[in-house]
This record gives structure tokens, sequence and C-alpha cells, in this order.
């Protein structure tokens, strides 16, 4: 870590910043802010800065910043010009926060601001670089879709050498090199979960209940969450292009065993036009196995596309 972080009072940077990605918040927003200042004003942190994201909310989020930000010069804000998706708002954060320490949480409590003085700890006291979260339990998450996040993340551990860790959020709190370092991969499709552990580091885990939001709705439909892991994996794992050349020589192999079968059948029984059925079956199956893998060209195809477009990341309408 470090050393050279000057303590609180005569930093000339905040010592934490507090990055808040927002989509549609008006409910929880005060909550949020009332609650995180008091736990900052608990460990007699005067010297903080919070840097909300609006990502294009319809609401009255906008509107709550400019009367907090008003009130307190502490606190700073973008606004995109339209939703570009939470990677998008927390890279925004990430660009924008100036602390020594730099903490990532969502708007809606279910990143808890009663862990950061334990989080800070394992920064100050215990030389880590980066102080992470995950949920020790999926209570209360939908069947479907808790079977099918375990499953996500088994599927990326075994195709990924980054370790994508299971029930891991994005609330962390993490020191400036550590920052620079995640907005150093200024790649388009971004999948912080991969970015973290992929930009090493020592970091330690905090795991807690997952906690019910206090106010609102997710933004995250099954849908939405099922694209979301697909980029996690095409992000961070070139596999599934290997699996084009795996299944041609599988389908190589049982075509050679075919043909066996057909020779010796002609050799036994002498008719080698039966079994038009099965010749049908294999050419359909054949050319789903070449549409599949095709697919996947196609999917690692589109990220290029995006990416070589060199679009910004998100459009700010208004900062402060
Ligand atoms: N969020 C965002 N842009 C989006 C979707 C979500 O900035 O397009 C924010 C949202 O306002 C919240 C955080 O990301 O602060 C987590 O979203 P949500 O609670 O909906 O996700 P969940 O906790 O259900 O995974
Ligand atoms: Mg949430």
């Amino acid at each position: 870590m470090d050393k050279s972080f000057a303590p609180p009072c005569t930093a000339d940077k905040p010592y934490i910043s507090v990055v808040v990605p927002c989509f549609n918040e008006e409910e929880v927003l005060p909550i949020f802010y009332d609650e995180t200042l008091k736990v900052l004003k608990s460990i007699n942190c005067e010297n903080y800065e919070f840097v909300f994201v609006d990502d294009g909310s319809s609401d009255s989020t906008i509107k709550i910043f400019r009367d907090i930000s008003e009130k307190n010069k502490k606190v700073h804000f973008i606004s995109f010009s339209r939703n570009f998706g939470k990677e998008a708002a927390i890279y925004a954060g990430l660009s924008k926060a100036n602390g020594i320490f730099t903490a990532v949480m969502d708007a809606d409590m279910q990143d808890p601001p009663s862990l950061l003085p334990q989080m800070l700890k394992a920064l100050t006291e215990e030389g880590f670089d980066c102080a992470a979260t995950r949920r020790s339990t999926r209570k209360n998450e939908p069947v479907l879709r808790s079977f099918f996040a375990r499953k996500f993340y088994k599927i990326m551990q075994s195709m990924s050498d980054v370790k994508v860790v299971d029930g891991a959020r994005d609330f962390r709190l993490m020191s400036e090199t550590y920052r620079k370092a995640v907005i150093s991969l200024c790649e388009r499709n971004r999948f912080t979960k991969g970015i973290f552990p992929w930009v090493g580091f020592n970091t330690k885990y905090f795991e807690y209940e997952n906690v019910e939001r206090a106010a609102g709705k997710t933004k995250w439909s099954f849908w939405k969450l099922f694209k979301y892991s697909i980029d996690g994996i095409i992000g961070f794992s070139t596999k599934p292009l290997a699996l084009a050349s795996f299944l041609g020589v599988f389908m190589l192999l049982v075509a050679f065993a075919f043909l066996i079968f057909i020779i010796v059948r002609k050799i036994l029984n002498g008719d080698p036009v039966q079994g038009w059925a099965s010749m049908a079956c294999i050419i359909i199956f054949a050319s789903g196995l070449q549409l599949f893998t095709t697919g996947i060209l196609g999917l690692y195809l589109s990220k290029i596309y995006i990416e070589v477009k060199q679009r910004p990341i998100y459009i700010v309408k208004e900062e402060k």
C-alpha cells in the first residue's frame, strides 16, 4: 500500500470519496445520504466527498443532487445525457473521485454504510489495498435467479483465469493506487466484477447477509442479468472460441465412426441406401453446431466492433 498517504486533517484532498451510481433513486437517496454521513461523522471524518452519478434518471434524482450539493460543498455530482448503465456510472464516479480512499456504494442501502469503518481499518492498519464485500447468503432472492447466478459463477470460474468471487458485490473501499488501476482499464464492455480481481492487489473480503432494498425497485431484470453474464464471459475468457475447434474435431470423430458402421453394414446387409432419417438428423445436428459456433464468433466480433469505435463510455450533461 502507498505509505505516503497523508492523515485526514492535513490532506489537501478528501480522505474518503464515496462514489454512488444512481438510476431513479429519489426514494432512497435522502436515507442513504443521511446514514452515510452519520457513519463518516462517527469516525470523525470531516474531510470526505460524495461523488453521485445520475445515470440518466427520469425521476427527481438530479434535483436531489443539486439540493444537497447546494447545502454541502463536499457533495459533487455528474449527470449523464441518458442511461449508460451502472458500469459506466461507476467508471465516471471513480474518474472524478479524488480521495485517498474511495468507496463505491449502491444508493439503495443494500451496501450497509456501517461496514465502512471496518473496511477503512483494513486499508489503514492491516495493509490491504482494497476492502471488498460479498454476501454470505442468497436469502430473499428468487429461486431461479439464485440458481442461474450460482451456475454463472461456476462457469466463469472454470472459463476464466480471473477469479470472480461468488456473491461479490460492487461495494468496495479502495486505495488511490487501486482506484487508478481500475480506471486505467478503459474498455467499453465493462464488467466490474472481473475488472476488480483482474487488477490484482491485496483484497480483504467482508461478508454480510443480503439486505433488502430500503425503497424503490431493482433495475436488473432477469434478461439484463443474463446479458451481463455473457458480457462477463466474453470479456474475461477466450475459451468459448476454442469450443468451435473442439466441436469440429468431435464431429470428425463421429463421422469417421459412422463411416466404419456403414461399411460394415454394407458388407453384412449389402444395402448402403438405408438410413436417410438418421442422415437428416445428422445434417440438422451438424448445421446446428455450425450456427452455434458461428454465433460465438459473432459475439466476440460484436464486442470488438464496439471497442474499435472508441465511443466515449458516457456523456456528461451536467457536472458539479
Ligand atoms: N444503477 C445505475 N444504472 C443502471 C442500473 C442501476 O446506476 O442502469 C445503480 C442503482 O441506482 C443502484 C445500483 O446501481 O444504486 C444497484 O442497482 P440495483 O439496486 O437496481 O441492483 P441490485 O442491487 O438489484 O443488483
Ligand atoms: Mg440494489
